[in-house]
C-alpha cells in the first residue's frame, strides 16, 4: 500500500519489536510498511524470511540473557 505522506515525506519508523541489542524490526506509523536490521547494518524490508530469522535470533538472544543471569547469580 502506498502512501501519500510516507512518499512525500518518508516513512515514520518507530521500533515495533526487539529481537537482540542491536536487531530492532521496525513499523511505520503511518502506512504499516515493516523493516528490520540484518547482520551487516542494513535498514531492509521485514520480509517473511527475515521474520523468521529474527524469530530464531530472538529466542536465541533470550536463552543467552537466562545463561548469563544464571552465571550472576552464581557469582554471589
Ligand atoms: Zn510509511
Amino acid at each position: 500500500m502506498k502512501n501519500v505522506y510516507c512518499s512525500l515525506f518518508g516513512h515514520n519508523y518507530q521500533v515495533s519489536k526487539d529481537i537482540t541489542y542491536y536487531v530492532k524490526e521496525y513499523k511505520c506509523r503511518k502506512c504499516k510498511t515493516e523493516m528490520t536490521i540484518d547482520g551487516n547494518g542494513h535498514f531492509i524490508p521485514l520480509t517473511s524470511k527475515f521474520k523468521e530469522i529474527n524469530n530464531v535470533l530472538h529466542r536465541v538472544h533470550k536463552k543467552r540473557l537466562e545463561k548469563s543471569q544464571q552465571f550472576v547469580m552464581l557469582d554471589f
